[in-house]
């Protein structure tokens, strides 16, 4: 079976940097087995309703403002695959995931594949996050998406646990005591399996409430979740809170 992840992809700039996150990415990359196709829960797609890109191929999509320009110079040009984005729409039964054709590869993704998969040779999918939906509901579609791995298909969570960009600080290298705090009780939960507990974060108390001001960054990791099987072995990767309130922290199920 594919292995899955999910990938704390924190400043859009780590697309073209080096550093310790992305030489990790680059390695889990490597350590694959060559997916037949790429499935990407982004943070950066919300739409009413679910959706799927169904294009043969994808535009890059630079949806950020106030970076340098290289960022916005960098294309991603990844084929699509629309006969699985219609096997998706056909199996996923706990809501209608709808056809689409408008949308592309947001920096959630391209800023990530570009190191998984430099050659950008493997036809890549990105699912939409329902606005209307509420956690319980993402996790439940997303479990409709396992039969993915069985295909050798990657799928892809992308978000960051620890994600508030009121309280950022581009000079702090490291997290404030709340994102660590948060991040250490998020990962614990993770990596324990508390599935249930995670999908009611908003009861885990006044440091996660700060790490996920709105869902949108948290909510990938939960598609992510519905995909490990009993019993499954889970590990963390790039464990590391920084700009004061970012965690890079990131997770892999399967070998
Ligand atoms: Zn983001």
């Amino acid at each position: 079976m594919m292995p899955a992840i999910f990938v704390g992809h924190g400043n859009p700039m780590y697309a073209i940097e080096e550093n310790e996150f992305t030489r990790n990415w680059r390695k889990f990359g490597e350590s694959l087995p060559k997916p037949k196709a790429v499935v990407v829960v982004s943070a950066h797609w919300e739409t009413d309703g679910t959706k799927v890109t169904a294009n043969s191929q994808l535009r890059t999509i630079h949806d950020f403002y106030g970076f340098p320009q290289p960022l916005f110079e960098v294309t991603y040009n990844a084929p699509g695959n629309p006969d699985l984005a219609r096997e998706i729409s056909a199996r996923v039964t706990k809501t209608t995931v709808a056809l689409d054709e408008s949308w592309g590869l947001d920096h959630g993704t391209w800023s990530v594949l570009r190191h998984l998969f430099p050659e950008a040779d493997i036809p890549t999918i990105q699912i939409s996050l329902d606005r209307t939906k509420d956690p319980s509901e993402h996790y439940e579609i997303a479990g409709d998406l396992r039969f993915l791995r069985d295909q050798d298909v990657l799928v892809i969570g992308s978000g960051n646990i620890v994600h508030n960009l009121g309280l950022i600080d581009f000079r702090n290298r490291s997290g404030d005591d709340w994102a660590v705090a948060a991040n250490n009780r998020l990962k614990e939960l993770i990596l324990s399996g508390d599935h249930e507990s995670l999908i009611d974060y908003r009861r885990l108390g006044r440091e996660v409430q700060l790490a996920i001001p709105t869902s949108e960054h948290f909510l990938p990791l939960l598609y992510f979740l519905a995909l490990r099987g009993n019993g499954e072995e889970i590990e963390a990767f790039n464990d590391v809170v920084e700009l004061g309130s970012i965690s890079m922290t990131s997770f892999r199920i399967g070998n």
